[in-house]
């Protein structure tokens, strides 16, 4: 039996990296996915990977339109929603000063606004459906003090309590909805290659258990996910949940 038999689960930015990931892996357990990106191109191009189960969706986070008709098209086509995970993401490399308003905004606009938005409209959808479970995709670098990710970071950190406060009010309202955050450290997908200098020039993450400092592979995240988003984690809401190998609690020296 499938760990997610019969769901329904909308990710956003499944064109690439993590976001295709959880598709996989969701669609493995029995999940019918919508994968969902701005590049429309790459979400096709997952959603054929995947086969039967997966269903493309051009969608932009930070527009408002754009996720009132996404969940029009997903309540027409699939008759309702319980996995929602927002995941779209993208990074400007820039400290405190350098950082424009601009940069600053559009940082926001796609993770913050991004998550907001997919709360907002999710939670009266996936209420409909009969409940499910919401994973918003945080960061370590929530955590930290990270001058080069600056408007990254504030954009996690957003993410990081803006979950809580969903997961409290779905509880209070009876809805049967969960919400937890995810935050990954250093996993290999085309934002750390980018981010690291070498575009398009994948890692290979060894199997078995890492060693301190190593990256993680896209599939550690899709299993929390995977985790998250099935009813074996119904006592789990308002949640954070660290998954980068112990980098984040590692004392110096
Ligand atoms: P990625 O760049 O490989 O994929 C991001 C996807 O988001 C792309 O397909 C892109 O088209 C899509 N996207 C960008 N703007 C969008 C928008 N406005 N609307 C819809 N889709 C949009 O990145 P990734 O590494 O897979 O990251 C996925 C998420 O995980 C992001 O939120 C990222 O911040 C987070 N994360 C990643 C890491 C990591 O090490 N890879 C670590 C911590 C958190």
């Amino acid at each position: 039996m499938g760990r997610v038999e019969g769901k329904v689960a909308l990710v956003t930015g499944a064109g690439s990296g993590l976001g295709a990931a959880d598709c996989r892996r969701l669609a493995e357990e029995g999940a019918k996915v919508i994968v969902s990106d701005v590049n429309l191109g790459a979400a096709q191009t997952v959603a054929r990977e995947i086969g039967d189960a997966a269903f493309a969706l051009e969608h932009d986070v930070s527009s408002e339109e754009s996720w009132k008709a996404a969940f029009a098209e997903v309540e027409r086509a699939f008759g309702g929603l319980h996995i929602l995970v927002n995941n779209a993401g993208i990074v400007v490399v820039a400290d405190p000063e350098e950082t424009t308003l601009e940069q600053f905004r559009k940082v926001q606009a796609v993770m913050s606004e991004g998550v907001f938005l997919g709360c907002k409209y999710g939670i009266p959808l996936m209420a409909r459906s009969g409940g499910g479970s919401i994973i918003n995709m945080s960061s370590t670098a929530s955590h930290l003090g990270y001058p080069p990710f600056f408007a990254y970071s504030a954009a996690k950190g957003a993410v990081r309590s803006l979950t809580k406060s969903v997961a409290i009010h779905c509880q209070q309202k009876g809805y049967r909805i969960r919400c937890n955050s995810v935050h990954p450290g250093s996993i290999e997908t085309p934002m750390v290659q980018n981010a690291m200098g070498r575009p398009g020039q994948e890692q290979e993450v060894p199997e078995g258990v890492l060693p301190p400092g190593s990256i993680g592979h896209p599939s550690d995240v899709a299993n929390l996910v995977l985790y998250l988003a099935s009813d074996e984690s119904r006592f789990v809401t308002g949640a954070e949940f660290l998954i980068d190998n112990g980098l984040t609690i590692t004392p110096a020296g």
